[in-house]
């Protein structure tokens, strides 16, 4: 970070992500493979740094939405497994195969486009088979009437030639939300999964190394369904209802400070929209956060925020690179002073709630102008 500047920015603590790492590997069982998902910028925490520490620290795996983010990676140094798990246009098999990527694999079509350009160049491309058990996303139809045509797509994708089919997986719709229904298709899309892979293994003599469905969610929730490898995100990053669960810490907290103080007197209106007009002699501070930082315009008027060890409701709309903290409350309050958005002192799941969102939401919104400064 330009220290000169001062304006706001997000702490990452990348000795909390390695205790998260470590704890979720130690409540896998034996032989379970450690997938860690860094898909855009490692959900704000930075793809590379994340990628770096979970490389030395022995995981088996990364994955990432798009070949961009994958190529980020190999150009870092990161020479560990990558799966991209979305779709990458077939005219980059030559590049997949280059990088050593592995790369999705979500219909037959794919698949065939997959293998030609793969042929043409002589080279064999790594695929994972990805199946839709219910999450109605990417992936091979296989639920109800179209489970056989689906293990028949399954047999056909992998018997292709230049393909080397080393996984297949699905992804829960619901596998991190409690209650009896959430439960019983959780439990209805893993059956699924495992009835494809063994009706692919009767049918087609087809076996895969690596079977893989459970994300954070499933990680804590579902231990049974660890299979070959766990696919966790957010639990990574110490986040999510059930991280306390295995003891896990946030990394994450976004700090900004404040600019300005200045007086008012009782009836004026702040910022636009004039949504908030002071009531009383108020004492406002500016902050150097808006929404082109991240932090959401739909929190206006609904939050607070920590600051000289206490709370400060966040005042009037908030703009995009500034918005105003009522310090009333707080005469020590200063120019200069450090104020936490989310952190320790501000769970940021409060704030999404308030927003209207998730924590995965606010953590990816944080924004390329936000340096990232890593605790070590
Ligand atoms: C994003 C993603 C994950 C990680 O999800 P979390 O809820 O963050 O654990 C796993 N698998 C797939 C296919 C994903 O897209």
């Amino acid at each position: 970070m330009n220290d000169l500047q001062k304006r706001t920015w997000a702490e990452i603590s990348l000795p909390n992500i390695r205790h998260n790492y470590e704890a979720i590997r130690r409540s896998l069982p034996a032989g379970c493979r450690f997938l860690g998902v860094v898909k855009a910028d490692a959900y704000g925490h930075g793809a590379l740094p994340v990628s770096r520490l979970l490389q030395e620290a022995g995981a088996d795996y990364l994955a990432v939405s798009c070949l961009d983010e994958a190529l980020e990676l190999r150009r870092g140094g990161i020479t560990m497994p990558i799966l991209i798990l979305g779709h990458t246009p077939p005219e980059y098999t030559g590049l997949l195969i280059e990088e050593n990527l592995t790369q999705t694999v979500s219909a037959l079509a794919k698949a065939k486009e997959y293998s030609a350009a793969a042929q043409e160049l002589g080279k064999t491309l790594r695929v994972h088979i990805k199946l839709d058990t219910g999450m109605s996303r990417l992936g091979f139809l296989c639920a109800g009437d179209y489970f056989d045509i689906g293990v028949g797509n399954v047999i056909a994708s992998c018997k292709l030639p230049n393909l080397e089919p080393e996984g297949i997986y699905t992804h829960f719709a619901v596998s991190d939300e409690p209650g009896e229904e959430n439960e019983a298709y959780t439990l209805q899309q893993f059956q699924l999964f495992t009835d494809v892979i063994a009706a692919v293994r009767e049918r087609g003599g087809v076996r895969f190394a690596i079977r893989h469905c459970a994300n954070s969610g499933a990680v804590v929730r579902y231990p049974q369904m660890a299979l070959d490898m766990v696919r966790p995100g957010l639990l990574l990053y110490g986040y999510g209802d059930e991280s306390g669960r295995l003891g896990l810490l946030p990394c994450m907290r976004l700090v900004t400070t404040v600019s300005t103080i200045k007086h008012y007197e009782a009836g004026t209106s702040v910022s636009y929209g004039r949504r908030f007009v002071t009531a009383r002699h108020t004492r406002m501070g500016v902050l150097a956060i808006g929404y082109a930082d991240g932090l959401p315009r739909i929190l206006s008027n609904k939050c607070s925020f920590y600051v000289a060890g206490g709370y400060a409701p966040q005042r009037g709309s908030i703009c995009m690179d500034m918005c105003m903290l009522d310090l009333t409350e707080l005469p020590q309050a200063a120019v200069g002073d450090e104020v936490e958005i989310f952190g320790e002192h501000n769970d940021i799941e409060a704030l999404a709630r308030e927003a209207g969102t998730i924590s995965y939401e606010l953590l990816c919104a944080v924004s390329k102008r936000v340096p990232r400064v890593y605790d070590k």
